[in-house]
């Protein structure tokens, strides 16, 4: 090849990535992608990655043994597999109509957002500071996004309870969103929503939009007698997501389920992939719903002790001025200045340690969030904080 041929060749492909950029949905271009905890940190280096002391993702710590069968991995898994389904019906007290796996709980939310919203017509309702995902899949998608913020979460009124419904501000949205995300337990909040406000809100908009309750963390709740998925039999517009990445410990193999009424399953299996749930995935979740439920009850009791442990020990720091009540596997806490909140966040990272800075969200200036690891990685924590 010739120096000129090579370097048209440059050219023509400097000029290829502003093609690139101009062929693209304009708006993708200087989107910013989810953060999530493995993009902030990924370092390519399995050995590195293993050094490091993860708190930032509520994942579960320890590791799972799972032996697959590859017999039939020459055929294209069932769209839905029933094995899986009637694992996971057991478990929740539904029929297998009223369920659809997915590819985590993530896909569920793309799948309900493509589903139901217009893109560049229709618009979802989040109340921040909530999980990251409807946003980035509602932009992903075109959709419009209004926030109707949880009130109180700065405390600055200690009569009123913190991160509640904004049931008026929400009033003010009916007929204009298509759907409504809450988040209960909430994530980064950790706090579980009143029912009678979930209850509420569901009444505001059942006539005009769904509402999709988020229950990622409902394992981790300490009240569970009102099961949030017993609402879908009620009402035809209410969406329940669970996963197998936190109580379960599954996060690596990405399996999530959407509960909700016949028409609504109908509808989102029209959107989703043909072949959503892999064979391997399907054998080893159907497995853990069968036979690890003892292991996972065992795992979310001692959660919940190391939990309040570590939420008791947060409220005699020096530099913590509020630790928010959490029914899920990880604390959030606000620190007394930024200064503070950076040293404890830089302090730990120095060490390999990560947690998660949520201070970048509304009303959460100051605040870090930490996963619920083992109780070792907790007592290293608490020893290095120690020493500030
Ligand atoms: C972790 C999480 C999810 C996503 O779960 P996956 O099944 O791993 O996709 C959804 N919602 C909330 C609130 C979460 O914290």
């Amino acid at each position: 090849m010739t120096a000129s041929a090579d370097s048209s060749l440059i050219a023509s492909s400097l000029e290829n990535k502003n093609l690139i950029d101009k062929l693209a949905r304009a708006e993708l271009v200087d989107m910013v992608p989810y953060q999530s905890a493995r993009r902030l940190f990924a370092s390519g280096d399995n050995d590195q990655a293993n050094s490091k002391t993860w708190l930032n993702a509520n994942e579960a710590p320890g590791t799972g043994k799972y032996q697959v069968t590859s017999e039939n991995i020459n055929r294209y898994p069932d769209f839905q597999p029933q094995a899986l389904l009637s694992a996971y019906s057991n478990y929740c007290g539904l029929p297998v109509e009223n369920i659809l796996a997915t590819r985590g709980a993530d896909e569920g939310i793309e799948l309900i957002i493509r589903s139901f919203c217009r893109a560049y017509q229709d618009s979802i309702l989040i109340c921040p500071p909530t999980y990251g995902m409807y946003a980035i899949s509602a932009e992903n998608h075109g959709a419009g996004i209004v926030s109707v913020p949880l009130l109180n979460v700065t405390q600055r009124d200690s009569a009123q309870p913190d991160c509640q419904l904004d049931l008026d501000g929400l009033k003010q949205q009916v007929g204009k969103v298509k759907v409504v995300f809450l988040c209960s337990p909430g994530n980064p909040s950790g706090n579980l929503l009143p029912t009678a406000q979930i209850n509420a809100a569901i009444e505001l908009f059942k006539e005009s939009a769904i509402i999709v309750v988020d229950e990622a963390y409902y394992e981790y709740a300490a009240t569970k007698e009102v099961a949030n998925s017993q609402l879908i039999t009620q009402y035809e517009n209410v969406i329940v997501l669970r996963t197998l990445s936190k109580a379960f410990a599954l996060a690596g193999l990405r399996c999530g389920f959407t509960l909700a009424s016949k028409a609504v399953i109908t509808l989102l299996s029209k959107v989703i992939a043909p072949y959503p749930i892999s064979a391997p995935v399907a054998e080893i979740a159907s497995k853990s719903l069968r036979n690890d439920l003892a292991v996972m009850q065992t795992r979310v009791e001692q959660v919940t002790i190391l939990r309040e442990q570590l939420s008791h020990w947060l409220t005699k720091q020096h530099w913590c001025c509020y630790v928010f009540s959490s029914d899920a596997n990880f604390v959030l806490f606000r620190c007394t200045s930024e200064a503070d909140k950076n040293r404890v966040f830089n302090l730990l990272l120095a060490n390999n340690i990560l947690i998660r800075d949520q201070s970048k969200q509304l009303q959460l200036d100051n605040c870090l969030r930490i996963s619920i690891g083992s109780e070792a990685e907790l007592t290293q924590l608490q020893k290095l904080l120690d020493t500030l």
